[in-house]
């Protein structure tokens, strides 16, 4: 039955036909070696063909060959990790399990919760999930504890450099 699948280690390899979803070239799993400006922990990526040209990757899921979400250029990427930053404060501030706030942000993206990754999202999706998650946080203030380390919600959407060099991991694990 889903025995092919299950034992498929390839990720994107495995599915026929997946290309750039920016430009259509192939996508190769490679190192990040080049593109991390510190790949010490030897995490591995798929890759536009046209690479750098055309600025698309994801990483894969660690210790496997598994993409953690679709490519996603530079823009896509710095929203990936604004989102998954605000989501996470939603759980890590206690106002939800981390279980229910997944079960949360499937709604938000009216997705089922096996595609509610962030990882997955576009633009569009991730812009949704910053602006809910900032509302319910605002809405819940009040139960925000005062030793939490919860600060002011970013306004800027971040592109690049200290931010996301900080942030990168949690952003490309998905979700
Ligand atoms: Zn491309």
């Amino acid at each position: 039955m889903n025995r092919k699948r299950r034992n498929d280690p390839e990720g994107f390899k495995g599915k026929r036909g997946v290309r750039c979803p920016y430009c259509g070239s192939a996508v190769v799993l490679r190192s990040a070696e080049g593109i991390y400006h510190d790949n010490a922990k030897g995490i591995k990526l798929y890759v536009c063909t046209k690479y750098p040209a055309c600025d698309a990757y994801v990483r894969v899921l660690e210790g496997t060959n598994t993409p953690a979400g679709s490519l996603a250029n530079g823009d896509l990427r710095a929203l990936r990790i604004e989102a998954h930053r605000c989501f996470d404060q939603i759980h890590r501030l206690g106002l939800m399990s981390r279980r229910d706030a997944y079960t949360w942000l499937a709604g938000v993206v009216a997705a089922p919760m096996a595609h509610a990754h962030i990882g997955q999202l576009g633009e569009y999706g991730c812009m949704q999930v910053i602006e809910e998650s900032r509302k319910f946080i605002e809405n819940n203030r009040a139960r925000i504890r005062i030793n939490s380390d919860y600060g002011a919600p970013k306004q800027r959407i971040p592109g690049g450099g200290r931010y996301a060099a900080e942030h990168r991991a949690a952003a490309a694990g998905g979700g």
